[in-house]
């Protein structure tokens, strides 16, 4: 029992001197005393420490890198704490054991290597330590050979590259991003280039091309600013005029215009920049030697992607022949149809005599012959009326004295004549109320019959029609209703035209587009109007609306 407490009692001494000799070891590492006094058989000495060394100690212990001494046998004679903490080991089981235990298998020969030539040659060399945990860890070994008071050792150096090696990689990494987004840009920079020299090669090539077509069309043509100003005219513009560009500036076009048309072009030309429509009118412009010509003009507006006017292109053409030729068509017309008269009258005067003479003691059969002929005529008669009456509408001759004429009377009259010539056809009539306009009721009968004979003529399969009379506010209205082919909307905006004809293989019929030309004009002269509701393949509705008297 005494033994053991002894035994006891001298552990604890010996675990007191051992602590007690850790804490000198730290305080001469950190430099903290500079001499010590030990107890040993000759009783208490004092050793001093050299106090150069001082600075170093303190120096090794804090610096940054690890720092180890080993000896020719590669065993581990003395470190700093810093190497410890990169091995992961306490540092009193550092010392004393073979660097090369600090080394990866892959290492062990550099290791060798860089030793065994650092005894004579100061080296540098990169080279990979284990970590604690077994890793790898990437180090610079600087490897100076000293001498001590115990012979020579040799001193390394240790960096740790880690942080190093992985900035130096995430470096390479944003390297080769910087490079693969240069060349990225490179190449788009490249395409865009080409895209762009491409652009204004086609760019070039259609403002070459539009300027020599625009140079070169027969058309005189301009471009007006969205307030109306004029800011360009083409090469044939100027031939025509006769004026430089200064010249023809703002609105000097104005001055070019014949002054009879004038009135109708101003008006078109503003109504169209208020309203951004087409603008289009005919009218006579002075050439370079003061002659006029007839030109049509057509102005569009160009539009941006908010629909804003940018500016106007217009075109002026030269029909001055075309109207001669159509002067020329109407005199014929107006000649022809004034010889084919004469005869015809005569024809049927002398068809009208055979007719009367002996009728009794004729033949049946030649009765039905002159019954066709006399149709035949009748049919002549219309033709040619038709004609001297487009004749004297372009001569401004078309005048008649204007009386009292009863719708009501007329529309009653025009549908027992249909029913008499169309009998296969059903005529309904709503008359509601008793109407009188002033007009010219021959004239007025003639627009009637022509809206009824074409509701017949143009509906072969459904054969009712309606004609209908009623008053709305001042003005009474006939309507001629029909169920058959119809209208589309632009053949609608052309039908008033003189002879305009709907080009219909399947539905065509004869006659020479003079009826609704003629009910036009006649309807106009009655200040009246006259129009059309219509959708193909369900019927049309014809109307006139004329003022009540
Ligand atoms: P046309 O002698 O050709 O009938 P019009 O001037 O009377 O001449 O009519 C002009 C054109 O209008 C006709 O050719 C025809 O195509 C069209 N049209 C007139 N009335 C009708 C209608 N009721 N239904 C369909 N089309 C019509």
């Amino acid at each position: 029992m005494e033994q053991n407490d002894k035994l006891s009692d001298e552990i604890l001494e010996l675990r007191l001197q051992l602590e007690e000799a850790q804490d000198t070891i730290n305080a001469i590492r950190t430099g903290q005393v500079d001499a010590l006094v030990v107890k040993d058989t000759e009783g208490h000495q004092l050793y001093t420490l050299k106090t150069a060394d001082q600075t170093y100690r303190v120096f090794i212990e804090r610096m940054s890198e690890g720092a180890v001494t080993i000896n020719r046998d590669g065993i581990i004679l003395y470190c700093n704490t810093r190497f410890a903490t990169m091995a992961d080991v306490p540092l009193e089981k550092a010392i004393g054991k073979p660097l090369s235990s600090f080394v990866p298998d892959v290492s062990q020969d550099l290791l060798a290597h860089i030793v065994n030539s650092s005894w004579s040659n100061d080296c540098r060399q990169e080279i990979i330590l284990k970590d604690g945990e077994g890793k790898d860890m990437h180090c610079l070994f600087s490897c100076n050979a000293i001498e001590l008071d115990s012979g020579t050792a040799l001193s390394i150096i240790i960096t740790d590259l880690s942080v190093l090696k992985e900035t130096e990689r995430q470096l390479q990494v944003k390297n080769e991003q910087l490079e693969e987004a240069r060349s990225t840009t490179e190449k788009l920079n490249d395409s865009l280039e080409a895209t762009v020299k491409e652009r204004t090669h086609d760019l070039t090539i259609s403002r070459e091309h539009f300027k020599l077509l625009n140079n070169n069309i027969v058309q005189m043509t301009w471009t007006n600013l969205p307030d109306g100003r004029v800011n360009s005219h083409n090469q044939r513009w100027y031939d025509y005029t006769g004026l430089d560009f200064g010249a023809t500036q703002e609105f000097d076009w104005k001055k070019l215009v014949h002054p009879d048309d004038m009135q109708l072009t101003a008006e078109k030309f503003y109504q169209s920049l208020k309203t951004g429509e087409m603008f289009e009118v005919e009218n006579r412009y002075r050439r370079h030697d003061g002659v006029y010509r007839w030109h049509l003009n057509r102005s569009r507006p160009l539009r941006n992607d908010d629909g804003e006017i940018i500016f106007w292109v217009g075109t002026a053409t030269d029909i001055e022949d075309q109207k001669r030729e159509i002067d020329r068509k109407d005199e014929f017309i107006g000649i022809a149809s004034h010889e084919l008269k004469t005869p015809l009258t005569s024809l049927k005067g002398y068809l009208q005599l055979i007719d009367g003479y002996k009728k009794e003691e004729l033949p049946p059969v030649i009765k039905q012959y002159i019954a066709k002929a006399g149709i035949s005529i009748n049919k002549l008669q219309g033709l040619i009326n038709d004609l001297l009456d487009v004749s004297k509408i372009k001569a401004g001759k078309l005048e008649y004295n204007l009386e009292n004429v009863s719708v009501t009377y007329l529309v009653h009259q025009c549908v027992e004549n249909a029913e008499h010539i169309y009998a296969s056809y059903t005529f309904e009539k709503e008359i509601l109320g008793d109407f009188t306009v002033k007009g010219n009721a021959e004239r007025l009968e003639q627009v009637l019959m022509n809206l009824i004979n074409n509701a017949v003529k143009y509906s072969q399969t459904n054969k009712n029609v309606v004609i209908k009379a009623a008053q709305h506010d001042n003005r009474v209205r006939v309507s001629v209703i029909d169920y058959g082919i119809g209208l589309s909307k632009d053949q609608q905006s052309r039908i008033f035209e003189r002879f305009y004809r709907v080009e219909d293989k399947k539905n065509m019929t004869s006659g020479l587009g003079m009826g609704l030309y003629i009910s036009h004009e006649i309807i106009k002269k009655h200040n009246g109007s006259i129009g059309v509701e219509s959708e193909p393949g369900k019927g049309s509705t014809f109307y006139f609306e004329l003022p009540v008297a």
